[in-house]
């Protein structure tokens, strides 16, 4: 699909992988509606270094685990836009602990942003989609959704979910001519990995490219699931070979 000229939604896109991936297709000529949750000013550099590109963006403040919220934003691209060719749901959050300790509210918080948020936003743009006889749905999963990982039941299971979901609605929706992929990092530098201590660590030195990516090689992936025409129900991993 030719992406120039096209409305794209990235939810989460104030920081990190989906500023990344909103600037990415931006520059492709997408325009480009931010959705962020709490951080204004961020959401508000998005939108300039989109219009900077030459494009059309606005930021729309809404927490995607909400059904009434994500309604009510879609609604107002809509207007703003005209139509929605491109989702990605990039929106996610970790609350990691482990199993026996883990608060029922962190494990229900997790699915409700990372698995109910990807329901909320496709649900709300699918018939746009329809509408427009096109449509390219992204999803960010996870290796820890197709590996698991210790200390991350929540945060793996909502991720596993989301490859559930991404293959379901790519069934569902193919004869629509709409696509939906996902695309599962590894270990990429941002605001959600400050953490991990770069030396000596396990997890790092496990990585066969041996280092973290970038939040630009998960995007370089959303990109191309969104030009291609032939692929749908794949689940792309960005993880510099840990899943392999
Ligand atoms: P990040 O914490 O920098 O960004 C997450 C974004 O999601 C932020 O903009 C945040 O405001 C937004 N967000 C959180 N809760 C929200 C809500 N309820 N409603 C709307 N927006 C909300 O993290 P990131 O590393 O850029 O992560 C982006 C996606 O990539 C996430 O889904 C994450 O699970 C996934 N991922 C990241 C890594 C990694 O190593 N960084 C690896 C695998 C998958």
């Amino acid at each position: 699909m030719q992406i120039s000229g096209r409305n794209a939604i990235v939810t989460g896109a104030s920081r990190g992988i989906g500023r990344a991936t909103a600037l990415r297709l931006a520059s492709l000529g997408a325009n480009i509606a931010v959705i962020y949750s709490g951080n204004e000013a961020a959401a508000a550099e998005t939108v300039e270094k989109c219009i900077g590109l030459g494009v059309k963006a606005k930021a729309y403040r809404c927490d995607v685990s909400s059904a009434e919220e994500t309604k009510n934003a879609v609604q107002e691209i809509r207007k703003d836009f005209g139509s929605v060719e491109i989702l990605v749901n990039n929106a996610g959050i970790t609350k990691d602990g482990l199993i026996a300790f883990m608060k029922e509210e962190d494990f229900d918080r997790v699915i409700d942003v990372n698995l109910k948020g990807a329901f909320n936003m496709i649900r709300n743009t699918a018939a746009l989609m329809l509408r427009s006889k096109c449509g390219r749905i992204v999803n960010i999963s996870s290796v820890s959704g197709i590996m698991g990982n210790a200390g991350q039941a929540n945060y793996s299971a909502s991720k596993a979910g989301v490859i559930g979901l991404t293959k379901s609605v790519a069934r569902e929706l193919a004869s629509k001519g709409i696509t939906c992929n996902a695309v599962a990092p590894g270990f990429i530098e941002t605001d959600m990995t400050r953490d991990i201590p770069a030396e000596d660590n396990p997890l790092l030195s496990s990585i066969p490219l041996g280092h973290m990516g970038k939040a630009e090689d998960v995007a370089d992936a959303v990109a191309f699931l969104v030009s291609s025409d032939y692929i749908t129900g794949e689940i792309l991993k960005v993880d510099g070979g840990i899943a392999m």
